[in-house]
């Protein structure tokens, strides 16, 4: 029966078919949605009875027990599984997990991406005067509009960042390099790179939809922004966390106490 499912199914139909991921039909999705906001045409999805066949997939799960295995383009062996607990780092919002997950695929609905998957009239980078097909290492690194984004990033902002010279491609799309800072340098470095290729995404979408110019220390502001809320968001999160596990502390303590209390004779009460 296998053997006929390609031929039976409707492509748009990805699940149990041998060929074919969920991811496709995500892709299906995502890539609409930019259809339709490049376009500016009105779209309505339609979800249906999806929550309990995937909602409750454990994310980390699906991070820690199967990217690592999976290879990245263009690195060399050994490397992939840096690159897929980067795209999971503890110090990235869902957002920038998100930027970074999609980046580590090659799917960012770049013009190339969707070009190739019939949703856009052509490859060509939407930047005036470039010409260039936008991949997502043109959008990222490659594109003039990108290499003054770096530049000022650079010299203005981000003292983590390592200088200009030294700056890599496969630093700021993978956080691979042959340096290994410190892991808490390495944090705030990760984390600003990941910021910056998110402000970069969002001036470029800005253009293509409302025809924004947004200038390079403007993007830079937005990344300078994005580290704030998510720094902000990391120390929140780290305090809840601390109080409960000072509550659940003080809980069980409480119940030993009771414990003694109730037995008296016991070895812990005699202490
Ligand atoms: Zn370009």
């Amino acid at each position: 029966m296998s053997l006929f499912l390609e031929e039976l199914i409707h492509p748009d139909q990805a699940c149990a078919v041998p060929g074919r991921k969920i991811t496709d039909s995500l892709l299906l999705i995502r890539d609409t949605i930019c259809l339709a906001r490049d376009r500016n045409f009105r779209l309505v999805v339609l979800n249906l009875d999806f929550e309990k066949a995937f909602d409750r997939v454990s994310h980390q799960y699906l991070f820690q027990e199967r990217e690592p295995v999976s290879p990245v383009h263009g690195l060399a062996f050994g490397e992939p599984s840096t690159v897929w607990c980067n795209v999971n780092h503890p110090t990235l919002t869902n957002r920038l997990r998100e930027m970074s997950w999609m980046v580590a695929h090659e799917i960012l609905p770049v013009r190339s991406v969707m070009h190739s998957r019939g949703m856009a009239a052509n490859s060509t980078c939407p930047r005036p005067g470039c010409g260039a097909p936008e991949t997502m290492r043109h959008l990222l690194w490659e594109c003039s509009a990108a290499v003054d984004q770096w530049a000022k990033a650079g010299s203005l902002k981000f003292p983590c960042l390592p200088a200009r010279e030294v700056l890599t491609a496969q630093l700021i799309l993978y956080g691979v390099s042959q340096k290994q800072d410190c892991s808490r340098d390495f944090s705030k470095q990760w984390l600003t790179l990941a910021a910056i290729k998110d402000a970069i995404w969002t001036s470029r979408n800005l253009l293509v939809r409302r025809h924004m110019q947004i200038p390079p220390v403007a993007v830079i502001q937005m990344a300078a922004a994005t580290i704030k809320s998510a720094t902000r968001h990391a120390q929140d999160t780290a305090t809840k966390k601390n109080r409960l596990c000072a509550h659940s502390d003080e809980g069980a303590g409480a119940t030993r106490e009771r414990s003694k209390q109730r037995r008296p004779d016991s070895p812990g009460g005699l202490l």
